[in-house]
């Protein structure tokens, strides 16, 4: 053989390897390598798949890889897909050197990024044009607040009247929708002059103190590229080849960006160009952050000629999967049909369990875990039925049914708490609630049960966690919580047990430090320095308005603590004494964002419920106890490590976006948290909603169980939420019941 045919065969070889596998629709949209091409597929169907094997597959055709840049959602998946293409190029012979991931090396290694990430580099490179160092730094969301308030000393603004948070919600909006500081009038006229004027200013700061925002890191390239053809120039001649992935996610200035960088005109004109963006419109769910599924939905207006690829093979889950996601998003008639089949085996069944309430709900997803990888064939033959789940009966007999009569309003039950300040009210609905007792096996190690890195318990919001982590936490069931923050971390719920831990040991300066400035007014870092020498000693010259504030507060804790006897009470009376609740309003003039921190305050009141039950304790031992638990709650965790045990991941819906699993639990099915209680009153709310759920239910291989509860303690009381409207209408023919 000569040595040109030796070359082709072995490039056939190639590519038989790289395209090994692929249905047809998936081997079209690979071999799709010139023009605009959108592949729109349901779950599981091999988008990511597709997108990274086109990847490596345009680079064993002899593209130069620093020549294609793939865009994803998030860093972890960049990490993941970068890990991919390794592998595929690896199974052909061609090794991609490694390149930290900080250097920009634009020739040897694909650009594997998100957008932020991407704007990053470009302003690195090129940022001098709009004035911006190399070196500028990104700024947090505190120092943002900082410059804010620094900004409103200089405008004397009235934090009073304009909340510092309602303008940095402004800017974000602005530039969102790529307007700068001289154009942000074009944004709303329900802003006042003053916004746009604090917007100047602010720009003013971040400019010559080479500081760029989030929001910029999208924005700035944009105005650099449109403003440079120069660079613009480069930047097209370095990337033909632009891919994105999760596409029904994008935003306004993500696509504004790729038509710059990729040119409708430009696409036409080149064949050695492509534009390759894949997505399920059913998927999009990140529309409270400004993404806009009619970008998905219209590509076509913008790139005239796209080819339309619809896979429709299912290679994740079992038919009987696709089958309730499929009956989910009917109640969506506008998401495209896609119809998903799939070979994968159908024998098991999805169930649905409905827990006497959220504790139940955690330990059932510990039974069925242990039915599932600690007796494996016991649940195989009897999976589903009543003599599956080891009931201690004395202790389930003892519990009687929580009532159901405390709320069966999801809406108004749950906006308790953000009412006026005065209507924080001792709950008396507490007092008969006993929790249920089913037993889960013991002696399970489950530090070995390999499954668990396998298996997810996904939820809606992330106070929903708690009861999850008290449960395997008690278990000793090895999890991964997969959050911003953990729950203890989080800054409100510091703040609030800091002044728990002041009122149970009046000598916790560290907790008086923390919160003081928090609800006295007018007291930065000196005048606190100055208050703690007064409270040290009593001679120290504090000034007198700041004498009568201190003492106002420390008569107002003290009539709250003897006022009451249960914790929860206490706490509730706390919040609003204190005038925390009015600093959280003020913290947090976005209504979402309150709600959320409140809601995520509402679960100290539910992890002091049991503390609560017995009225001989007398408050400062209750309180203690309750101190100390969670202190150990917190060191536990903390203990958890980086080790290679095997963890169960509890995450919220929103972030299992592209991840699978072989098992799934979607807790909470209940109206009032899918669909979440906003989505019931905002246009389009519960559509996005059902998007959600179809999400959640499309992470699973094999196993995948609903659950719901009859009744949870949110905010320290018990509520009763109806079934999810989103599944009800499917849970008697979809669904196995599970007792
Ligand atoms: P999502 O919409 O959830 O992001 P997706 O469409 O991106 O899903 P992938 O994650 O790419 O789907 O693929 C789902 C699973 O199917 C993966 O485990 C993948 O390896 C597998 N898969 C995809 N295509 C094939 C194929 N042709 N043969 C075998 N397995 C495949
Ligand atoms: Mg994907």
């Amino acid at each position: 053989m000569t040595d040109t045919s030796n070359n082709l065969e072995i490039l056939k070889q190639y590519k038989q390897a790289l395209l090994k596998g692929l249905n047809d629709r998936q081997l079209e949209a690979v071999e799709a390598l010139t023009g605009s091409t959108l592949v729109i597929a349901g779950a599981g169907s091999g988008k990511t798949a597709v997108l990274t094997r086109r990847v490596a597959y345009l680079i064993s055709k002899g593209q130069t890889p620093g020549e294609i840049l793939c865009l994803t959602f998030t860093n972890k998946a960049a990490r993941e897909m970068n890990e991919r293409v390794r592998d595929l190029l690896q199974s052909i012979k061609i090794q991609l050197p490694y390149v930290p991931p900080w250097k920009e090396d634009y020739l040897t290694n694909p650009l594997l990024a998100t957008f932020h990430s991407l704007g990053v580099r470009i302003l690195r490179e090129f940022g001098e044009k709009i004035n911006l160092r190399p070196e500028f730094s990104i700024l947090d969301l505190d120092d943002q607040k900082k410059i804010i308030r620094r900004i409103f000393k200089e405008l004397n603004v009235d934090k009073k009247k304009i909340q510092p948070n309602l303008v940095s919600y402004f800017i974000s909006q602005c530039k969102q929708e790529l307007l700068e500081s001289k154009d942000s009038r074009r944004v709303s006229k329900d802003f006042l002059p003053i916004f746009h004027q604090i917007y100047q200013k602010y720009e003013a700061i971040l400019q010559e103190s080479s500081i760029v925002d989030f929001d910029d890191l999208l924005l700035k390239p944009y105005l650099l590229l449109k403003a440079n053809p120069g660079v613009l120039e480069i930047l097209r001649n370095r990337w033909p080849h632009i891919m994105i992935d999760e596409f029904q996610d994008t935003n306004e200035a993500q696509i504004e960006l790729i038509k710059l960088l990729q040119p409708y005109d430009l696409l036409r004109k080149d064949p050695q160009r492509s534009l390759f963006v894949v997505g399920d419109d059913a998927q999009s769910i990140y529309g409270f952050r400004g993404s806009k599924i009619e970008i998905i939905l219209n590509f076509e207006e913008q790139y005239p000629g796209t080819e339309e690829i619809i896979l429709n093979q299912n290679y994740r889950s079992t038919q009987k999967i696709l089958d309730l996601a499929e009956q989910v998003l009917t109640h969506n008639p506008k998401q495209k049909k896609k119809a998903l089949f799939t070979e994968n085996e159908t024998a098991v069944d999805v169930h649905y369990y409905t827990a006497r309430n959220d504790k139940d709900e955690a330990e059932f997803v510990i039974r069925t875990m242990a039915q599932l990888y600690c007796m494996p064939e016991e649940a195989e033959e009897s999976s589903g039925s009543e003599d599956d789940i080891h009931l201690d009966s004395s202790d389930a007999q003892a519990a009687p049914t929580p009532q159901r009569s405390v709320s069966n309003d999801p809406v108004s039950s749950m906006f308790d708490l953000y009412l006026d300040d005065e209507s924080f009210s001792p709950s008396a609905s507490l007092q008969n609630y006993q929790p249920t007792s089913w037993s889960i096996p013991a002696n399970i190690d489950w530090g070995k049960v390999k499954e668990l890195d396998s298996t997810a318990v996904l939820y809606r919001t992330h106070s929903q966690s708690r009861a999850i982590e008290e449960a395997f936490l008690q278990n000793r069931v090895p999890y991964k919580l997969v959050s911003g923050t953990r729950f203890l971390d989080r800054k409100e719920i510091k703040d609030v047990m800091s002044m728990l831990k002041f009122l149970a040991n009046g000598n916790d300066k560290v907790a008086l430090r923390r919160f003081l400035p928090l609800v006295l007014t007018g007291v930065g870092p000196k005048t606190l320095d100055k208050i703690m020498a007064y409270l040290d000693d009593y001679e120290y010259p504090l000034p007198p308005k700041h004498q009568e504030q201190l003492l106002h507060l420390i008569n107002k804790l003290q009539t709250v603590w003897t006022e009451h006897t249960r914790l929860i009470d206490l706490t509730k009376d706390l919040l609003v004494a204190s005038g925390y609740a009015r600093y959280l309003k003020g913290e947090y003039p976005n209504k979402d964002e309150y709600e959320a921190r409140m809601e995520n305050i509402g679960e100290i009141f539910s992890l002091m419920f049991p503390f609560d039950q017995d009225d001989q304790i007398p408050l400062a031992e209750r309180l203690n106890q309750f101190l100390a638990q969670v202190a150990l709650m917190t060191s536990q965790e903390l203990n958890e490590g980086d080790d290679k045990t095997p963890k169960i991941s509890i995450m919220s819906l929103h972030q299992s976006k592209g991840l699978e699993f072989e098992t799934v639990f979607l807790v909470g099915i209940e109206d009032g948290l899918l669909p979440h209680i906003n989505s019931l009153i905002e246009p389009g709310g519960v559509e996005e909603e059902v998007r959600l759920a179809y999400v959640g239910v499309t992470r699973a291989k094999k196993h995948l169980y609903l659950t719901s509860a009859d009744s949870r303690i949110t905010f320290g009381q018990i509520k009763a939420n109806p079934i999810s409207r989103i599944f009800r209408p499917f849970l008697d023919t979809y669904v196995k019941r599970t007792k």
